[in-house]
């Protein structure tokens, strides 16, 4: 597995010559960071959303599911802070022309530092094998105490300019860490900026502001304002979840790197409303939850990380994210964040309508604390499709180019071929994907060689390849061929269900 900005480029070609992602609006050279899902894409992405519900309401007994509007009442973002703090601190560069947001480009100088480290105690465990203690390394080794002070060093200044709205800081920490544009090469810098990230439009016919309405930045808020109505309609006891997978917009200032940052995204969010006082204990449960159920996944463990925030938003009392090994190293794929009850204390403001709880053990009652479990549906795909993909050298000396897609997600679970378009192999290949289609969906191939369709099965990531050959038509055998063993075998059509099911049922995910 390839883990590089090339593996990144191959990816995206990949999903476009496969019918996974194509850059929206094609025939007119795209839109800048927007892209559309094809008609494999959109099978897996419903794959990653079923895996999601299934695990998180379904499976859950105190958490249930919603589907609110991406226009809300304007005041919901005056409400939340969005229309005063949803901003992200913006740097032009005088030559390239190009805009860089501060804050990342802060952060990726501490990368860069960070894998310097990770090489150094790379390095360690090379020389001295099983018998490196990589705690003692990382304490006393000159070069990486000397690196990681200096990074404490800057993550103190950074976390002083951020606390302290400071741009001026953030921008002179730039100049004394001698950051260049990383296309131009030129240390010229304007000052740094705050750049709203709501895009706004009007509703009706009435321009002006009193019409003035948001594309929701987060799915989030459709949540707070309905947790009366699901909390009394459904008759939910604290501790509760409401649970919400949506569109979420955001004119981010640069959105590169294929589907990982768009201006129009999908979230999967859930928000678990507790006792006050009680928010850490859930919030230390929703992390191991969370990253049990990534690591279901099987893209490797060492592929996830704990990152805590080092500035905390106004209204968190703790939060940190789960970070990936993407192409372009580890960044973050999902945030587990305790909201305090700053949101529904917000909303009791400005709408003058009560949110509390009455807590029939406590006989009391409270507004709730909120803790929120945040995942990007299109980080999480692209997580997959990168860490699936592999270009495999066989035996034989020839390569193929496989998604090693999680069975359970993968668009198609089984293909169907007759070995030859005569004899009435065709007819009995039919038969059996009408058979299998009721549970697993499935691709009908007659074109090509065997060989060549076996390719292009691997090249989406169907698991299970089933052939229809002149013995079939005597014993009711096929041969079944499974993706990443290449291993075949002869089995009744009786079978064929049983065996499919026992990889690609989500329940093999979920039990985990
Ligand atoms: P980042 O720091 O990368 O901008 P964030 O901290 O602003 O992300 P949150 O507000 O915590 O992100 O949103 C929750 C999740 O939504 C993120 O973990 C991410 O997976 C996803 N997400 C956020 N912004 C985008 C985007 N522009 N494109 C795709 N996914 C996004």
């Amino acid at each position: 597995m390839a883990s590089n900005e090339d593996n990144l480029k191959d990816v995206v070609s990949h999903a476009k010559e496969y019918g996974f992602v194509f850059p929206s609006s094609d025939i007119y050279d795209g839109l800048s960071a927007t892209y559309d899902y094809g008609q494999l894409g959109s099978e897996l992405k419903n794959n990653l959303k079923q895996y999601w519900w299934k695990s998180m309401v379904q499976m859950h007994e105190n958490i249930v599911g919603i589907d609110a509007a991406i226009f809300m009442h304007p005041t919901t973002w005056k409400a939340s802070g969005h229309v005063d703090a949803f901003n992200d601190p913006l740097i032009d560069n005088k030559d390239s022309k190009k805009r860089y947001r501060a804050d990342v480009l802060i952060e990726e100088y501490i990368a860069k530092i960070e894998a310097k480290i990770n090489k150094d105690v790379a390095k360690g465990f090379k020389r001295f094998g099983d018998d490196f203690d990589e705690a003692q390394f990382r304490a006393t080794n000159p070069n990486v105490t000397r690196r990681q002070a200096q990074i404490d060093e800057i993550n103190d200044k950074f976390k002083t300019a951020l606390e302290a709205d400071d741009l001026e800081g953030i921008r002179q920490l730039i100049i004394d860490l001698e950051i260049a544009c990383p296309i131009s090469g030129s240390k010229n810098w304007t000052e740094v900026r705050q750049f709203n990230l709501m895009f706004s439009t009007e509703l009706g016919s009435v321009a002006g502001d009193a019409s003035k309405i948001y594309l929701r930045p987060e799915t989030a808020q459709g949540i707070f304002v309905n947790y009366s109505n699901v909390q009394k309609s459904g008759r939910m006891k604290i501790p509760f979840g409401i649970a919400q997978i949506g569109k979420a917009f955001r004119n981010e200032i640069i959105a590169r790197q294929f589907i990982f940052r768009m201006r129009e995204f999908e979230q999967m969010e859930m928000q678990f409303f507790v006792r006050p006082g009680e928010e850490m204990k859930w919030y230390d449960y929703w992390k191991e939850t969370r990253i049990k159920w990534h690591n279901a996944l099987g893209l490797g463990e060492d592929n996830y990380r704990f990152h805590d925030h080092i500035k905390l938003a106004h209204y968190a009392n703790a939060a940190c994210d789960i970070e990936f090994n993407f192409p372009m190293g580890f960044k973050e794929l999902e945030g587990i964040h305790s909201r305090t009850d700053f949101d529904l204390k917000q909303h009791e403001e400005h709408s003058g309508k009560k949110l509390r709880y009455f807590d029939p053990e406590l006989n009391e009652h409270y507004v709730p604390y909120v803790v929120e479990t945040s995942i990007g549906l299109d980080r999480l795909f692209l997580a997959v499709l990168s860490k699936a993909y592999e270009v495999e050298k066989l035996e034989d000396g020839t390569e193929r180019s496989v998604l090693r897609i999680p069975p359970p997600l993968s668009p198609y679970k089984a293909a169907v071929f007759p070995l030859t378009k005569k004899d009435g192999l065709p007819e009995v290949a039919r038969e059996i994907m009408a058979k299998l289609q009721f549970d697993h969906n499935c691709q009908y191939d007659e074109k090509d060689a065997i060989g060549k369709r076996y390719r292009r099965q691997d090249a989406i990531g169907t698991p299970y390849c089933i052939t229809v050959d002149h013995q079939t038509l005597e014993d009711q055998t096929v041969t079944i061929r499974e993706r990443d063993s290449m291993s075949q075998e002869r089995v009744h059509i009786d079978e064929l269900n049983n065996i499919i099911d026992q990889r690609v049922n989500m329940r093999t995910l979920l039990l985990k």
